[in-house]
């Protein structure tokens, strides 16, 4: 169920400050990372803006590069780096080749229907590689899984005036970095990031001894029942949150929700591990768009590191990519693959049979002869 995100009457000035301060930061169009001023100052001196990529031929190389565009995990688009800003998102249209053809941009919420404690932050029209960020609503807080270019005012209205207030926000790996550090500041709230993805993080150098970044690694709890898991492989800090919902308290008597509430594990796992089309089954990757898979080490790793959390449903970080049991026990095809700890092992030992490996019974890779 989509939620359209109405004007707030009340956005706090500090959140208001924190747009203006970052208002014309650099983005790259591609994949929505936000730079420091100094790239900016790059650009401006290049006197490229305007101007198609193409137009300028050779001369195109004098626009900064975007470095996480650039490594073989993302790629540069054939056309060209282009750049936008915070405000250029928020006054006009869809940037690039869509500019003067969308609507205006904005926020919407796709509420889960299982669980509405979960939706997806959804930017229309889409930006960079469609990030989509999910809020997570627990009894003790809430939180923002990974974040995404776009920031709106009224997404900053609700987020500062949740029932169950905003705790911090935690992102899976750098191709979700975005314009996080805007985000903490505007909302106020911590933001969990990977140490070693440090290297990754473009605007290291514009963080505050007051910005409450949080730097981690191995697991992290966030609050009662939600930590952050790296798992590596994708990025070596690539990571899941994992939300333990049984430890979420019994609802009131006489406030009982109108269906169940489900109670069991569930796993975010942005594209550390990717929820495969068929919603069946998973795929490794250490380059999504480039399709490269892990490393079969890798694989066992993240095998390794999730096979014993309890959880029976799984969700990347892209609307529609599910794995969860069937919510109807009239289920023509009860012999799918719906359970997504079931799906993980499977799909472990599929790809790592495709690759030419196999797990022995102490679970340690056996080359296959071939
Ligand atoms: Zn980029
Ligand atoms: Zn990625």
């Amino acid at each position: 169920m989509y939620v359209d995100l109405k004007p707030s009457p009340s956005i706090p000035l500090h959140a208001l400050d924190a747009l203006q301060d970052d208002a014309l930061l650099p983005i790259c169009v591609a994949c929505g990372t936000q730079y420091p001023r100094s790239h900016q100052a790059v650009r401006s001196s290049s006197e490229t803006r305007g101007k198609s990529p193409n137009a300028s031929g050779a001369g195109s190389r004098d626009v900064p590069e975007c470095p996480v565009c650039l490594d073989p995990r993302q790629y540069a688009p054939a056309s060209g780096q282009q750049w936008t800003t915070l405000a250029e998102l928020s006054k006009d249209q869809a940037s690039g080749e869509e500019k003067g053809k969308g609507q205006e941009r904005k926020h919407r919420l796709l509420v889960d229907e299982r669980d509405e404690r979960i939706s997806m932050i959804v930017t229309e029209p889409g930006f960079g590689i469609n990030q989509t960020p999910i809020l997570i609503e627990t009894a003790d807080g809430s939180y923002v899984w990974d974040c995404a270019a776009f920031l709106s005012l009224p997404l900053i209205g609700h987020l500062t005036s949740l029932k169950r207030p905003l705790k911090g926000i935690a992102i899976s790996h750098p191709h979700f970095f975005s314009t996080s550090l805007t985000w903490s500041r505007a909302l106020n709230v911590p933001l969990y990031l990977n140490e070693d993805d440090k290297e990754w993080y473009q605007r290291l150098g514009d963080i505050r001894e007051s910005d409450p970044v949080i730097w981690w690694t191995g697991y992290r709890e966030l609050g009662r029942g939600v930590k952050v898991i790296q798992c590596g492989g994708h990025f070596p800090g690539s990571s899941v949150l994992y939300w333990d919902r049984l430890t979420e308290p019994a609802p009131p008597k006489d406030d009982l929700p109108t269906k169940p509430t489900p109670v069991s594990g569930i796993l975010f796992t942005a594209d550390t591990l990717m929820v495969q089309p068929t919603q069946r089954g998973f795929s490794f990757l250490w380059s999504v768009p480039n399709m490269i898979p892990l490393r079969p080490k890798a694989i066992l790793r993240i095998y390794t590191t999730l096979k014993h959390l309890s959880f029976d449903e799984a969700t990347s970080s892209w609307p529609n990519k599910w794995i969860r049991p069937s919510s109807s026990s009239s289920s023509s095809d009860s012999e799918a693959n719906d359970d997504a700890k079931k799906a993980l092992e499977e799909s472990v030992i599929l790809y790592l049979a495709a690759e030419g490996w196999r797990l022995d019974e102490n679970g340690e890779l056996v080359e296959l002869v071939s």
